[in-house]
């Protein structure tokens, strides 16, 4: 019998965001593939799951890692892939493990749970209807510039990951590219310090801590 991979989603901070079902199979994993195996280690131990086999999967050793995995599927193993926080895949490490098992038509089965840019998108009072996830910008300017400005042109709710280093130089960017649309910023969520801010990118700018980490959901025009 072939194994299967879970990939299973994890917390983003509040560890009781977990679901039973993700226990139960990193339970019964018996690999787990992990963006930072310390990091995996001590979220299983506070779940009281040890003697895992963890291996290093990050986005420096995905292609090496690959061969690896399909070999313990042949073998039978039931793996989980999780990352640091959140769902694996989105803006994390794992798209061409589960492309080539999909082409190798091994089991990939989902373990729903917590994503950042969902749990934003659900308090931030924005039409959600339908929405663009953008996750990071691209580093390159002309890139970056390119993708605002079509943004402009799309009149859809959007939503942006940002880390402390970039946040500033973000909200410059939203407050020149969309001085009227409304924009909500989501900060440490389901942690100690989580703070939820709205208003026009200008004035967030100047009122928000540049601490931790952030979700950033701008409306639609005239829209709010
Ligand atoms: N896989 C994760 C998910 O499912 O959302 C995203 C991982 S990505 C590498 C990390 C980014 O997600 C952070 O820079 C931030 O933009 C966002 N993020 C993750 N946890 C967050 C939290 N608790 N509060 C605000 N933003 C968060």
């Amino acid at each position: 019998m072939r194994g299967k991979l879970y990939v299973v989603a994890t917390p983003i901070g509040n560890l009781e965001d977990i679901t039973l079902r993700a226990i139960r199979i990193l339970k019964e994993s018996d690999v787990i593939l992990a963006e930072d195996t310390r990091v995996a280690s001590k979220l299983l131990g506070k779940y009281d799951i040890h003697g895992k086999r963890y291996i290093s999967f990050h986005e420096h050793n995905e292609e090496k890692r690959i061969q690896e995995v399909e070999k313990y599927l042949e073998e039978g193993k039931v793996i989980s892939l999780v990352s640091d926080a959140g769902t694996p895949l989105i803006q994390d490490p794992g798209y061409r493990l589960v492309k080539h098992l999909r082409e190798m038509e091994f089991d990939v089965i989902p373990v729903p749970g917590p994503t950042a840019f969902v749990a934003a998108l659900s308090v931030s009072g924005m039409p959600t209807d339908s929405f663009v996830f953008l996750g990071f910008l691209p580093h390159r300017k002309s890139r970056r510039k390119k993708l605002l400005d079509k943004m402009k042109e799309l009149n859809m709710t959007f939503v942006l990951y940002e880390s402390v280093h970039r946040i500033d130089a973000l909200m410059e960017e939203l407050c020149e590219y969309f001085p009227e649309r409304s924009v909500f910023v989501a900060r440490e969520m389901t942690k100690l310090h989580e703070e939820y801010i709205s208003g026009l990118p200008c004035e967030i700018k100047n009122s928000l801590i540049r601490k931790g980490e952030f979700v950033i959901v701008v409306g639609k025009q005239n829209e709010g």
